[in-house]
C-alpha cells in the first residue's frame, strides 16, 4: 500500500518507518527542511532506541522516503496519516491550527480517493471537523474517508511497542475505510479494537488520564507512607499484585512529565468542561503532579538552610529514561528553582543535554558524565532513573561527593544497600537512610 505520513516527530517517524518494514511503501513529510535532510541520510532527528536502523534499512529498500513537499507527497496516495503536534495552549485546550493546516494541504493535493488516518491525540469532534475542512477546500473531486488511530506508543521503547502493542484502536464511521486500516496494520499481528470515531477520540484520552491517575495516586501513597513510616515500594509491591490493579504504573517519584500525561490531562478536562462537566478527579491528578516536584524541592530547602554557592549535582534531564524529549520534564522546574537559590548546578544527561539547552535555565553547567557532574558536589537530586544511574556504584557518590547527601527523586536504589555507605540518602515514598 502506498501510505503518506504527515508530521515526523516522535510518532510519525516511528509510525511511518515501521509501516515500511511490514512492507508498505511509506513517504514522510515534514515542514522542517533540516530534520528531512538528516533523515533522507538514513538519520533520526529525534533519539529513539533501534530507531536509526529500522531507517536505514527500509531507506536503502526503497520503502521509506522523506519530502518537505506536500505535492509530492500526496501524489497517487491512498491513506494519508496526520501526525503532527497538538500542543497545549495557554487555556489547556489542544491547539489544532497543525492538524487545520495538514487537512488544507491535503485539500489542495490529493487527486484521488483517500482515507485519512488521524494518529494525532484530537479532542473529541475532531476528526468530523477535520473532513469538513479537508472536505470544503478540495481542489479535486475526490472522496475522502476519515479513521481516528490514536497512538498508544512510549517514546523510548516506540519500536518494540509498533510490533508488540496491546492493541490497535480504529474509530470510523465508514466499515470499508476501517476494514482497509485494519488490514494495513495486520503483518504487526496486533489485535485491532473497532469502535466509532467519537469513541476512538475519548480512548485515547481516558487512557492517559487513568494512567496519569494511577501516577498521582501512588504518589499521594507515598506522601502519606513518608509520615506514617511506611515504604510505599513495598505497599506498591503488595497493590500491584493483585491483578485488578496491576503492577505498572504504581512508581512513587516526582510526578509525570513529557508530551503526552500533562497535556492531555488537562486538555480531558476542558473536553468535559465544554459540555460543562466538572472532571474534580482528574484536577485533582494535574494538581498532584505539580505537588511532587514542590515535595522534592521542600526536603532539599529542609535539609540545607541555604543553597546559595553550593554545588547540586543534577543526574538526569529528560522526562523519563530512554529518550531525548525535555518536554514538561520535572528537570526544568527543579533545575530553575535551584538557579534562583544561587546553586552551581551541574547537570548530566546520557541524551538530552542538547535539548535541555533549549529549555532549561542558562545558569546551568552541563559536564559530559556522572563522575564529573558529582565531583566536589554538596547534594545529588536524581531525576531521571536511567539505567547508567540505576547501575551506580552508591560507592561512586561517596568517593566523589564532598558531602554524600542524595535526593532521590526516582526512588533508584534499595535503602537497604544504601546501608551499607557512608551517604545520606532520601527518597520518595520511603525511610531516608542517614
Ligand atoms: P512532535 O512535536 O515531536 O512532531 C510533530 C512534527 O510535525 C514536527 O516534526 C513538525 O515539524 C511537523 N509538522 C508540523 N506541521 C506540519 C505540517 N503542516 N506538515 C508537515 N509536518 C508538520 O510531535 P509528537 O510527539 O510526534 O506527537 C504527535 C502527536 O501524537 C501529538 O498529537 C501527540 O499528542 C500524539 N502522541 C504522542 C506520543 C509521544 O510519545 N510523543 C504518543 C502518543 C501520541
Amino acid at each position: 500500500m502506498k501510505i503518506t505520513v504527515v508530521g515526523t516527530g516522535y510518532v510519525g517517524l516511528v509510525t511511518g518507518t515501521c509501516l515500511s518494514e511490514i512492507g508498505h511503501t511509506v513517504t514522510c513529510i515534514d515542514i522542517d527542511q533540516d530534520k528531512v535532510n538528516k533523515m533522507r541520510s538514513g538519520q533520526s532527528p529525534i533519539y529513539e532506541p533501534g530507531l536509526d536502523e529500522l531507517m536505514k534499512k527500509n531507506i536503502q529498500e526503497k520503502r521509506l522516503f522523506f519530502t518537505t513537499n506536500h505535492k509530492e507527497g500526496f501524489s497517487g496516495v491512498e491513506v494519508i496519516y496526520i501526525a503532527v503536534g497538538t500542543p497545549e495552549k495557554e487555556d489547556g485546550s489542544a491547539n489544532l491550527s497543525f492538524v487545520e493546516q495538514v487537512g488544507k494541504d491535503i485539500a489542495a493535493n490529493v487527486e484521488r480517493d483517500v482515507i485519512v488516518v488521524t494518529k494525532s491525540t484530537v479532542p473529541v469532534g475532531t476528526n468530523d471537523w477535520i473532513k469538513k475542512v479537508i472536505e470544503r477546500n478540495l481542489v479535486h473531486n475526490v472522496k475522502v474517508d476519515i479513521v481516528s488511530n490514536p497512538e498508544f506508543l512510549r517514546e523510548g521503547a516506540a519500536i518494540y511497542d509498533s510490533f508488540n502493542g496491546d492493541r490497535i484502536v480504529v474509530g470510523a464511521d465508514n466499515e470499508d475505510a476501517a476494514n482497509r486500516i485494519e488490514e494495513i496494520n495486520k503483518p504487526f499481528g496486533i489485535p485491532v479494537f473497532k469502535t466509532d470515531i467519537r469513541s476512538a477520540e475519548m480512548i485515547k484520552y481516558a487512557a492517559n488520564a487513568f494512567l496519569a491517575t494511577k501516577i498521582s495516586f501512588i504518589n499521594e501513597i507515598s506522601n502519606i507512607c513518608e509520615k506514617v513510616g511506611a515504604n510505599v515500594e513495598a505497599v506498591a509491591n503488595g497493590m500491584g499484585q493483585d491483578n485488578r490493579i496491576g503492577s505498572q504504573f504504581l512508581n512513587a517519584g516526582i510526578g509525570y512529565g513529557g508530551s503526552c500525561f500533562p497535556k492531555d490531562t488537562k486538555a480531558l478536562v476542558q473536553i468535559a468542561g465544554n459540555v460543562e462537566y466538572d472532571f474534580e478527579l482528574l484536577k485533582g491528578v494535574i494538581h498532584v503532579n505539580r505537588k511532587q516536584q514542590e515535595i522534592l524541592l521542600n526536603k532539599l530547602n529542609e535539609r540545607f538552610e541555604s543553597l546559595e554557592g553550593k554545588k547540586v549535582a543534577v543526574l538526569g534531564l529528560a522526562f523519563k529514561p530512554n529518550t531525548d524529549d525535555m518536554r514538561e520534564a520535572a528537570s526544568i522546574v527543579i533545575t530553575k528553582h535551584l538557579i534562583e537559590k544561587g546553586a552551581n548546578v551541574a547537570a548530566y544527561d546520557p541524551v538530552a543535554m542538547e535539548n535541555a539547552k533549549k529549555v532549561i535555565d542558562s545558569k546551568v553547567h552541563y559536564v559530559s558524565n556522572t563522575t564529573e557532574a558529582l565531583k566536589d558536589a554538596d547534594v545529588a537530586l536524581i531525576l531521571t532513573e536511567w539505567n547508567e544511574f540505576k547501575d551506580l556504584e552508591i560507592g561512586t557518590f561517596e568517593e566523589n561527593m564532598k558531602q554524600s547527601v542524595i535526593f532521590d527523586g526516582r526512588n533508584c536504589y534499595d535503602p537497604k544497600i544504601v546501608e551499607n555507605y557512608h551517604v545520606e540518602y532520601h527518597s520518595m515514598g520511603r525511610p531516608s537512610v542517614k
